[in-house]
């Protein structure tokens, strides 16, 4: 009946990670060693580009890259993501004014922000500001909150989502049908997109196609609600197909390509297309 613990030098190597991470976080947002990486989202219908993802990217000095896998669950754990939510936002909105000023097009880019970031901060005052800072419109930012985050809290969101989208800035629910809640979170707030969970395409042809039905019915849903649709992990030709069928709007994954420095986006090797701004309007102004 006594306890025991059975060690292994995995512990420790987690345990050194983890501190290392943790000590160092200051260090790599003031020496931007975190990193923007964008990845394109691709209109359904036409094949073009309609938004970029900005996903951060460690990339360190010593241990060369990290991904958020590794070190987001370690910023939760102390409770250090707000620094990196604002990091995040102000590399992005920079961005986009300088790609703007030197005449280069522009799509909305969306940032991931956690339910631990409107907890620490007034997001709306935080990202208005920084948008006036920069003179960006607030059309080109657009927030991402994970459905397992809007599960979580209530009141810290509810007035903050519908303060955002009143300045114009459109609120995206990720990770949707990932488990954490169910459909009446589409009955609590108003979003202007759902991003279907990549679970879905990843078992499309199995237990009947289910996946297909499931994937048909939410688009079909959303579309009814006012809310826009888009697939993540778009990985074959096949996905690909079976959404555009299904009238999913936008569609985002390696098989377009995967994330990478917009230097790299916006050089010689671009090899999608990108929708004009007129384009944009007409597919954003009718459903
Ligand atoms: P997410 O927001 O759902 O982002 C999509 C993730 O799926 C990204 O992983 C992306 O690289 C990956 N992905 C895209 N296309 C495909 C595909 O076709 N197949 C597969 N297997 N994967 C694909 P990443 O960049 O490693 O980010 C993981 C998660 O970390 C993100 O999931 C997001 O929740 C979080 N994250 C990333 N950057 C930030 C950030 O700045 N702040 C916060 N709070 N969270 C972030
Ligand atoms: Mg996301
Ligand atoms: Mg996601």
């Amino acid at each position: 009946r006594q306890r025991y613990v059975v060690y292994s030098p995995n512990i420790d190597d987690e345990y050194w990670n983890q501190r290392y991470l943790r000590d160092k976080f200051s260090e790599a947002i003031e020496k931007k060693w975190i990193n923007v990486f964008y990845q394109p989202i691709i209109r359904a219908d036409s094949g073009k580009i309609c938004n970029f993802e900005a996903l951060a990217r460690w990339i360190d000095p010593v241990k060369g890259m990290i991904a958020p896998d590794m070190f987001i669950p370690v910023l939760e754990k102390y409770h250090l993501i707000p620094q990196l939510g604002a990091y995040m936002l102000e590399q992005v909105i920079q961005q986009v004014n300088i790609r703007a000023a030197s005449g280069i097009p522009l799509e909305p880019v969306s940032v991931n922000l956690s339910v631990l970031d409107f907890e620490a901060n007034d997001m709306v005052s935080l990202i208005v500001n920084l948008l006036k800072k920069y003179d960006v419109a607030a059309k080109w930012i657009v927030v991402e909150i994970t459905e397992r985050d809007i599960a979580q809290t209530v009141s810290v969101f509810k007035q903050q989502i519908k303060a955002l989208r009143r300045h114009g800035i459109q609120v995206w629910v990720d990770d949707f049908g990932s488990g954490y809640s169910a459909l009446n979170v589409l009955n609590q707030y108003e979003f202007d997109l759902l991003k279907l969970d990549m679970q879905f395409l990843r078992q499309l042809d199995e237990n009947r196609g289910a996946n297909r039905v499931i994937i048909k019915s939410i688009v079909c849903a959303a579309h009814e609600l006012g809310i826009r649709t888009l697939t993540e992990g778009v990985e074959t030709e096949a996905h690909h197909r079976f959404l555009k069928e299904v009238g999913c709007d936008k569609e985002q994954g390696y098989y377009f390509s995967k994330p990478r420095p917009m230097e790299e986006l916006l050089g010689e090797g671009m090899r999608l297309p990108r929708e004009t701004e007129e384009e944009a309007h007409r597919y954003e102004s009718r459903f």
